[in-house]
């Protein structure tokens, strides 16, 4: 068993490090949070005053963070990680930030002699709670089988994407997919009601045709066909229409420094934008049909 430097115990993170815990690991937890460390306390783990102090003193350090801000200062700042990081360690940022950010972390670790993966997950908070979370690592070979057990405490699907950064590039690529499908099966639910056409029966034939998708087929917009998607309880969030606009916007950035032509993708931040800057952004992303349809 390792002892595990945690660092960001929020919503997901809190949950995965207790996943850790009961796995029979050590774990040093900090957040700027006071009552995200006492939840952390509480369930078994140890609390550690500041984050290079708790990397100093780990065989394996996590973070799971907000954004690449953050990612950056606790990584890069002075008394970071990469400065304190006990020689030997290896690092593992669950994040979801910009592609150039984890880049430029992992080679700073390199440099210094330490193995690191970057591993956002897919799966949300349930996943988080249950130990299910998908994996997307990106890194060396011998970096990733390392990780590989201690992620697996977390979740129930790892995937090496390829090298530093291609776990960002994985889930962006995937939220991209995610958001466009999520608005292209809600303007078809909406032009079906224009039309005349029942949504259950809509539901019936694309579920079984060339327009099913999980959007469609897990994930319904539209209350009834799906009875688990969160449009049976009114849009509360699952995952959020901030988090998706977040994800757009990281792969739109990701497009314009590659030079990939997204223009759907494009469309989807603007859209999730609007619906963001509507008040709406708490509310679970499969809401942005309400807006679609002027509500
Ligand atoms: P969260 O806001 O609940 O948790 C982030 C935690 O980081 C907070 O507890 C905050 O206090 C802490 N923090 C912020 N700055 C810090 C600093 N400088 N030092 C130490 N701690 C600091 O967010 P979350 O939902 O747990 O998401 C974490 C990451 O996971 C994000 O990158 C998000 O995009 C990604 N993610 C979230 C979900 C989801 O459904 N919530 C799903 C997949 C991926």
């Amino acid at each position: 068993m390792a002892r595990i430097a945690f660092i960001g115990l929020g919503n997901m993170g809190g949950p995965m490090a207790q996943n850790l815990i009961k796995a029979g690991h050590e774990v040093l937890g900090f957040d700027i949070s006071l009552d995200a460390v006492g939840k952390h306390v509480a369930a078994g783990g140890i609390a550690a005053g500041k984050p290079g102090a708790a990397a100093a003193d780990a065989e394996v350090v996590i973070t799971m963070l907000p954004s690449g801000a953050e990612v950056r200062e606790i990584y890069l700042g002075p008394d970071g990680i990469i400065e304190r990081a006990a020689a030997g360690a290896l690092i593992i940022d669950s994040s979801t930030i910009d592609v150039e950010t984890a880049r430029e972390v992992a080679a700073a670790a390199e440099a210094r002699g330490l193995m690191m993966v970057d591993a956002p997950v897919s799966g949300g908070v349930g996943g988080a709670q249950g130990a299910t979370l998908t994996f997307m690592v990106g890194g060396s070979d011998e970096a990733f089988a390392r990780a590989r057990p201690i992620l697996e405490a977390m979740g129930k699907t790892i995937v090496h994407a390829g090298g530093a950064g291609n776990g960002q590039a994985a889930k962006i690529c995937n939220n991209m997919i995610l958001g466009i499908s999520m608005i292209a099966v809600s303007e078809a639910f909406v032009l079906a009601e224009k039309l005349g056409l029942d949504a259950q029966k809509l539901f019936d034939i694309s579920s079984k045709s060339s327009g099913q998708c999980w959007s469609m087929t897990s994930y319904c917009p539209v209350p009834g066909p799906v009875p688990t998607s969160p449009a049976n309880r009114d849009y509360q969030a699952g995952f959020t229409a901030h988090m998706m606009l977040k994800d757009l916007k990281l792969s739109q950035e990701a497009a314009k420094a590659a030079k990939a032509p997204t223009p759907l993708g494009a469309g989807a931040a603007a859209i999730y934008e609007r619906y963001v800057d509507a008040g709406e952004g708490a509310r679970d992303f499969s809401g942005i049909i309400r807006f679609l349809r002027g509500e």
